[in-house]
């Protein structure tokens, strides 16, 4: 369904956990026209299913991050969707970061997810902060909710951020971006439960109830269970790899039992009562459909 008007500004907050587990979805800005082409297919594969919210992440360009906007504005304006604007600090003064979160405004978004975002070129190198910039995401935070009537959300690491000293000062920095006033966390990718569990359960014990929701990556291929954990800091549960050494180089059966493996981690998280699953799409649709329909989350449990 095309509106052309943007719709009235729910917030994410509001979408998540009110009546039962959500899912919502992340996309990136399309690089051309038959990557945009393509995004535009998976968002209206995903749209009748009902996503609680759907994001776009921040690159590091100026031109990825003009895309960011203008997708998530489209977005915004042209479907039913709640839609979510990522926003990094990295090599942006404060003055262009109230611009781009002054754009959100305009263009009807009030989700933004704040995150620092990493030194272009090398994620593991050097963070320098721009000399007018922000150096750390809380900062951010207050940033954007300083800057109008926005619900912020946040960057959590189960295993600990790569960079922070040990994985409990890395909590009591998460703990400082809820208190800067984010108002729920997404996590990174991981494969097995138990760090995720035991993160949300320590926010619990401090008495901390913002909904954290877990990232996950459909594990569709060779490439993500070899890069994966590398990228994400995240261990594979033992016997993991040792299920899928059989379909290595069958990629049709790799994906089946990819898909069922996070199929498995899904239903382990909502037993849980994990408040809503967030896919990381990488722009395509299928499978995401695919493991919604499987746990009867969105539309497929009112249809149920
Ligand atoms: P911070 O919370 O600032 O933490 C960075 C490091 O500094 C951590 O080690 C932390 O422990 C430490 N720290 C934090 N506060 C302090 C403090 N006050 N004093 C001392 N140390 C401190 N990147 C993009 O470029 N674009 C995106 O759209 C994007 N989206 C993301 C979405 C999700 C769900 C996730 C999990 C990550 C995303 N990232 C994105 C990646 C993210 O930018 C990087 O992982 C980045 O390195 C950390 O961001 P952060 O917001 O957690 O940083």
């Amino acid at each position: 369904m095309t509106t052309r008007t943007a719709q009235p500004r729910t917030s994410v907050i509001d979408r998540i956990g009110a009546d039962g587990p959500v899912f919502s979805v992340e996309f990136f800005p399309p690089k051309d026209e038959s990557g945009e082409a393509e995004l535009w297919r998976a968002i209206r594969r995903l749209e009748p299913l009902d996503p609680a919210f759907v994001s776009v992440t921040y690159g590091a360009g100026g031109s990825s991050r003009d895309r960011t906007i203008r997708t998530t504005a489209r977005i915004a304006t042209d479907t039913t969707l709640v839609a979510m604007a990522h926003l990094t600090a990295v090599s942006h003064s404060r003055a262009e970061l109230r611009h781009v979160i002054g754009s959100y405004a305009a263009a009807g978004i009030s989700n933004v997810l704040a995150v620092r975002g990493d030194p272009p070129g090398d994620p593991l190198g050097e963070w320098t902060a721009h000399p007018e910039g922000l150096t750390y995401a809380d900062e951010l935070v207050r940033l954007v909710r300083r800057s109008g009537s926005f619900c912020v959300g946040v960057a959590a690491f189960p295993y600990g951020h790569p960079r922070s000293a040990d994985p409990d000062s890395d909590f009591r920095r998460l703990l400082g971006k809820i208190r800067a006033g984010a108002e729920f966390a997404i996590t990174q990718l991981f494969w097995e439960p138990d760090g995720f569990l035991r993160l949300r359960d320590r926010l619990a014990a401090e008495g901390c109830e913002v909904p954290l929701l877990p990232g996950i990556m459909p594990l569709l291929s060779a490439k993500t269970l070899q890069r994966g954990p590398e990228l994400s800091g995240a261990p594979l549960p033992p016997g993991l790899a040792e299920r899928l050494a059989p379909y290595t180089d069958d990629p049709k059966a790799f994906r089946a039992a990819g898909l069922d493996l996070t199929t498995e981690l899904c239903e382990t998280l909502l037993a849980e009562g994990v408040r809503g699953l967030h896919f990381y799409t990488l722009n395509r649709s299928l499978a995401t459909a695919e493991l919604v329909g499987r746990l009867g989350l969105g539309r497929a449990a009112v249809s149920a």
